[in-house]
């Protein structure tokens, strides 16, 4: 498996370098202007996180299947969604909730002190977590359950961010916000679906409406 990897780093190296600045001066056009995500998606080699087969397109602003009928998250939305969460400075504890290939999951290690992330389909939990080790990413720590229910055992979190829609904010989330948290969140169903900043205050919850996205739904339940 290692012999593959890098012969996969190898093959694309050459050819990539120039996509991914592409990508890079893409995302900053249309708007991403943290220059921490930006440089930390420029050295994330995402080609590792899909299919050899659609690795080619790996550096193209979009989202693709990662198999279980799910999707790795457009770099877009990515940044956007990073860039949102530091938004009022650095964090330390973040829950991920909807690990998929876990792009997002790598992205976000390199941004915050430590990242807790849920998945609910075992076999994509389990290929992110040797991603994140071949990355050597140490500041992640995954669990296979549940997203609606959190991870309660080791809240509150000063971020929460949610990779899959649903109708309603799950309340376990809410809750496991840390005052001055910040949660963001697509919210709605189908074609209309709105990604939504929550930021916990001392007397409840300032919620933004931050224009539509198009996510993979949330569902319930573990599934092996
Ligand atoms: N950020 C991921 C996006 C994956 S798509 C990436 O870039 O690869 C959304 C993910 O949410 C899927 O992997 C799906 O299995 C997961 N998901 C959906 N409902 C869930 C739930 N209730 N709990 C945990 N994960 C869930």
């Amino acid at each position: 498996m290692r012999g593959q990897d890098d012969l996969l780093h190898r093959g694309i190296g050459m050819t990539s370098q120039r996509t991914r600045e592409r990508l890079i001066q893409r995302l900053y056009e249309e708007g991403i202007c943290n220059h921490q995500v930006l440089e930390v998606i420029r050295k994330t080699p995402r080609h590792l996180f899909v299919d050899e087969a659609l690795a080619h397109r790996a550096y193209e602003d979009t989202a693709l299947p990662i198999g279980n009928n799910q999707t790795i998250s457009q770099p877009y939305m990515v940044a956007r969604m990073s860039e949102l969460l530091l938004a009022a400075g650095p964090l330390d504890k973040v829950l991920e909730i909807g690990t998929g290939s876990g792009y997002q999951t790598a992205v976000l290690a390199q941004l915050v002190e430590r990242v807790f992330s849920v998945e609910r389909i075992k076999g994509l939990q389990d290929r992110a977590k040797e991603r994140m080790q071949s990355l050597n990413l140490r500041n992640v720590v995954f669990r296979w359950g549940d997203g609606w229910e959190g991870w309660p055992a080791l809240a509150p979190y000063n971020g929460i961010i949610v990779t899959a829609v649903a109708a309603d904010v799950p309340q376990a989330l809410l809750e496991q916000l840390a005052p001055g948290g910040r949660m963001v969140i697509p919210v709605g169903a189908g074609d209309v679906q709105q990604l939504m900043l929550i930021i916990r205050e001392e007397t409840g919850y300032a919620r933004h409406l931050l224009g539509a996205v198009r996510f993979v739904p949330l569902l319930t339940g573990p599934l092996a």
